[in-house]
């Protein structure tokens, strides 16, 4: 291992240690891990630490279990029982590790080499910058929230992302009730202060507003008597309904439930500006409403790190929002460097940049047209590499030829059908219309995560004996299956021990059910039986107990 480090006067200190237990001659490749959220930990826990130099590098020391981090704002759930710390999880795995508690601020591919910063500050002239050189980089820095620069956004809102944003989000509802207990305020003030305002009606947003509804009711109306009717929730939302990524019977529902509940939902409304004081939102047929509020909470998307937009820049993707890989999660025109979870996004191939290539593998005799069963024999292959044809062979929207194709084995009237390539073109023409890009997600991030690093684990045996599912020309030649995502569903919880959830295959189920598979499922998803065992606790305290209102 070399570490750079650079000073800024310009000098260089190396650091460098030998690896005693390597066989003469053979050098591990360095892996450079940016990242330690869902998809950098499910990477390092899945990568076979024998086969690589493995360097870690994140600014916070721990893995976060996000999905609980709405819990964590009310007190259901503490912060320590949702986070776990890397070293941890590196050293039950052994091996050759490295982390060091800092953050990245730049790349630069052309050196193969990152820049990094401690905020710590302790080389030798004390502004912690270092150098770290790679083989391979895995960016799996995650996404920074957006406020689309709405002014007074950073100021005044909290977000909700990190461990740190949900234990102020807790503290900051307890002022708020504090605060519209004291003796001198009147009703207006006091109504100000317990008007809690959710701007965003995404998974988070929503669960944010019904954890804090459950904790108003169950709890705090219990301790503040005599202010508890002042308290009002709000739900801003841009769109015409919350929850829009979820089944329209789960939209519904979860507007009638909020509705019963009390809690304000606002949709059409464009939060135009914040003060410290007010929150302005913009409606057509209203124009602008400013409504006093206590609290504000800010969900309404995720955007790229500034450093990422730079490495973008660099390496000629300076017109895209998100950094774009391909289907194997390598960064485009960038050599060795991939990216997976929420700060990249795959740039799915299109079958109609390769669709005379498709035609020449599938036509085996030469014959310059297709049979179906030509075409049939070559399916499965171009369902890997293009699993829009896949969607759209499943959908309902199938032109004549394209349903030919589908239905044509085993019927030899059908099988003796040729299709010239305009023919073939035109069967797949509206297929392309099938990508879809994948959620930001925990799911997709550790699905990610666990792909390239059996990616890594089979790279030498690949190396030696290259193969791969279809082969297209000027791609080279693939020795894996391309990522594959699959959905295994998502919740929705609504409070009040309800939870909706969508499964695979459109089916939903909401209600109390629901939310014991919820309980069951994010149980098991633990990252630890350390982790497992504190969270189980904590939601039996919180049911024996109630939840804690200090702080
Ligand atoms: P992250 O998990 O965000 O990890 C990014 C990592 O990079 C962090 O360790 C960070 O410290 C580090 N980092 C940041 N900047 C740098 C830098 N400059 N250099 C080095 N390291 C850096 N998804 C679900 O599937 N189900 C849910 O129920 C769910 N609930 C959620 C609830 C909340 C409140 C939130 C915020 C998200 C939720 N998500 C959920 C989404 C899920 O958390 C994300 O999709 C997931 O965390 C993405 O993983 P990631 O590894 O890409 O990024
Ligand atoms: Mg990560
Ligand atoms: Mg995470
Ligand atoms: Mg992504
Ligand atoms: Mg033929």
């Amino acid at each position: 291992v070399v570490v750079l480090a650079a000073s800024s006067g310009g000098g260089l200190v190396a650091y460098a240690d030998s690896q005693p237990d390597q066989p003469q001659g053979f050098k591990k490749k360095k892996v450079v891990v940016l990242g330690t959220g869902w998809a950098g930990t499910t990477f390092l826990r899945n990568l076979d630490s024998k086969l690589y130099d493995v360097q870690v590098i994140s600014p916070r020391n721990y893995f976060a279990f996000t999905p609980l981090l709405p819990s964590v704002t009310c007190g259901t759930v503490e912060p320590r029982s949702v986070v776990e710390p890397i070293r941890r999880i590196l050293e039950k795995k052994g091996g050759d590790f490295k982390f060091w508690e800092a953050e990245c601020f730049k790349i630069d591919p052309a050196n193969k080499k990152i820049h990094c910063r401690s905020n710590m500050g302790t080389n030798l002239d004390g502004n912690g910058e270092f150098l770290v050189d790679y083989d391979y980089l895995v960016v799996a820095v995650g996404a920074r929230s957006n406020t689309f620069n709405t002014p007074g956004v950073t100021e005044n809102c909290h977000f909700l992302k990190e461990v740190e944003d949900a234990q102020k989000i807790r503290r900051s509802v307890m002022d708020c009730f504090e605060k519209a207990s004291l003796p001198y305020l009147n009703e207006e003030e006091r109504k100000k202060n317990l008007h809690f305002v959710v701007v965003g009606g995404g998974p988070t947003g929503v669960e944010f507003a019904a954890e804090l509804h459950d904790f108003v009711t169950e709890d705090l109306s219990k301790l503040y008597p005599s202010i508890q009717h002042l308290v009002k929730i709000s739900l801003i939302e841009a769109a015409d309904h919350i929850l829009t990524m979820f089944d329209k019977r789960i939209t519904n529902f979860a507007e009638d439930k909020f509705g019963r509940d009390g809690i304000d939902v606002k949709t059409g409304y464009k939060v135009v500006k914040v003060s410290k004081d007010a929150i302005t939102m913009q409606n057509p047929a209203t124009g602008d409403i400013a409504v006093p509020y206590g609290m504000a909470v800010w969900s309404t998307g995720i955007g790229t790190r500034p450093f990422v937009v730079d490495f973008m820049k660099q390496i000629g993707q300076a017109n895209r929002r998100v950094l774009a890989t391909d289907e194997w999660l390598r960064v485009r025109e960038c050599d060795d460097v991939y990216a997976v979870g929420d700060c990249a996004t795959i740039n799915q191939r299109r079958v109609m940049e390769d669709i005379s290539e498709i035609f020449r593998v599938a036509d085996k005799d030469k014959s310059g047209t297709l049979t179906v069963k030509e075409i049939q024999d070559i399916l499965e292959d171009i369902y890997v590499r293009y699993p829009q044809v896949k969607l759209y062979m499943k959908s309902k929207q199938l032109n004549g030829i394209a349903d030919l194709i589908r239905t044509g084995k085993g019927d030899t009237e059908k099988e003796s059908v040729e299709l010239n390539i305009e023919e073939f073109k035109k069967a797949l023409s509206l297929v392309d219309s099938q990508v879809k890009n994948l959620p930001a997600t925990a799911q997709v991030a550790a699905q990610q995560g666990q792909y390239l690093a059996t990616c890594f684990n089979k790279m030498q045996t690949a190396e030696q004996n290259p193969e791969g599912p279809i082969r297209i020309r000027g791609e080279g030649r693939h020795r894996f299956n391309p990522f594959r995502y699959r959905h295994l569903g998502q919740f929705a919880p609504l409070g009040g021990e309800q939870t909706a959830a969508q499964l695979p295959g459109d089916w939903v189920s909401i209600g109390h059910s629901s939310q014991w598979l919820w309980y069951s499922v994010y149980a098991t998803k633990q990252i630890s039986w350390r982790t497992r065992a504190l969270v189980i606790s904590d939601w039996g305290r919180r049911f024996i107990f109630g939840r804690d209102s200090s702080g």
